[in-house]
């Protein structure tokens, strides 16, 4: 046999970020109880947690009641910041509702910037005057010589490769053929059928020529786009594989409708890779912010990791493998003991985490990155089919002390 790079790192068959926008989060116990639940096995106010890998968002100045950078006290801000350190606070949601001004934009980019680990991606919010979209999102950050304008200061540079522009499909399984099957309920099949016609209509109109959902009918994650100033980005597509359509279930209170069984066999089946939209500080109530099925489905998410079916990241992770993996070229030289693997990439050593060959049974992989060789490198066990492979190994973000 050849070498081929698979498709996710070994040994899982679909990988899946879920990416959370911080709305009506209501104070900062909550805000930080819910990055235990989800990263930590520890108790916790929403339950005892699942050990997943799942990132969260900030943003500065909101209304009150609603968590957010300048909202919190000093302690919540040195929680924030170690929070970014570790990669558990991975997208900026925009500057926040009433940033509007260049000097404030300057201020807070500083701000969040201050440590080793930056954040890398952007998701715009309901209508804040800083979102780089203009059409769906309503934003300025992008036109040049408007108040809220910032893309020079931070796409520009390179600063903020991923962007996310308000694009949601109900479609699971991205980088895959799409899929509806799973958005089918039979207990709401008129609701759902619905769901599942639209999602069909706008394909047809992307097809027809209809730009808004061309990337609805690529179902790919990432695609190569521009800001209205020009500024190259990779623009990245969320689902909300909801049976109710892409704005119902979209919060801690209904996520219990959206991690499923069959949407994540779906996942599984399609070997595909999603990033999930979601607001998971829209909680039940302050006391019991998760109820017992949103702790049920979480655990079901886990048991799809532990049974190496399901990779879960965080949205900065998974985009980051996605571009290097995308972006990867590689040739490979076989001697009758040895098979070299030969890439050439500028992707960081974070990104490169889980890349995974599949290669001869019979051969010693050999791995080389830029012309040196990498001996950081993991001879994988026989996989289902009775494939050897090799790996640059994937490490799981340590979640700091933040008690
Ligand atoms: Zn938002």
């Amino acid at each position: 046999m050849s070498v081929s790079l698979r498709k996710y790192p070994y040994p899982y068959q679909a990988m899946l970020a879920i990416c959370s926008d911080l709305d009506e989060t209501p104070n900062k116990e909550i805000y930080f109880e819910t990055a235990r639940y989800l990263n930590t096995t520890e108790e916790t106010l929403l339950g005892k947690g699942v050990g997943l890998e799942v990132g969260n968002t900030i943003y500065f100045e909101m209304p009150e009641h609603n968590f957010s950078y300048t909202n919190t006290d000093d302690d919540g801000r040195k929680k924030i910041q170690k929070l970014i350190q570790s990669g558990h606070i991975d997208c900026l949601h925009s500057f926040g509702d009433f940033v509007n001004d260049r000097a404030k934009i300057e201020q807070y980019w500083s701000e969040i910037r201050q440590g080793e680990r930056k954040i890398e991606v952007w998701v715009d919010h309901a209508q804040a005057p800083t979102n780089l979209d203009n059409d769906i999102m309503q934003g300025q950050g992008a036109e040049s010589g408007k108040a809220p304008y910032h893309s020079d200061l931070t796409v520009k540079t390179g600063a903020l490769p991923f962007i996310w522009k308000g694009r949601v499909t109900s479609c699971v399984a991205q980088n895959a053929k799409r899929s509806y099957r799973a958005l089918f309920n039979k207990k709401q099949i008129k609701a759902s059928l619905k769901t599942i016609t639209l999602e069909f209509v706008k394909g047809w109109l992307a097809r027809l020529g209809n730009q808004k959902y061309a990337m609805h009918q690529a179902n790919k994650v990432l695609r190569k786009t521009q800001l209205i100033d020009g500024t190259p980005v990779l623009e990245f597509l969320r689902c909300n594989p909801s049976w109710g359509g892409v704005s119902m279930f979209d919060s801690a209170r209904g996520i219990h409708q959206v991690l499923t069984k069959s949407v994540l066999d779906a996942l599984v089946a399609n070997a595909g890779c999603s990033i999930f939209y979601s607001h998971l500080g829209k909680i039940f109530t302050e006391e019991e912010p998760f109820q017992e099925k949103t702790r049920q489905a979480f655990e079901l998410l886990a048991s799809f990791t532990h049974n190496n079916q399901i990779l879960v990241t965080t949205t900065r992770r998974l985009l980051g493998y996605l571009r290097a993996s995308e972006e990867l070229c590689f040739t490979t030289k076989e001697t009758t003991s040895h098979v070299h693997i030969y890439i050439t990439t500028i992707a960081s050593e974070g990104d490169l985490q889980g890349l995974t060959w599949n290669i001869p049974s019979d051969k010693e992989p050999v791995l080389w990155v830029n012309d040196e060789i990498y001996t950081n490198i993991t001879k994988n066990t026989y996989d289902e089919n009775g494939v050897q492979s090799v790996s640059i190994p994937w490490l799981d973000l340590q979640f700091p002390n933040i008690n």
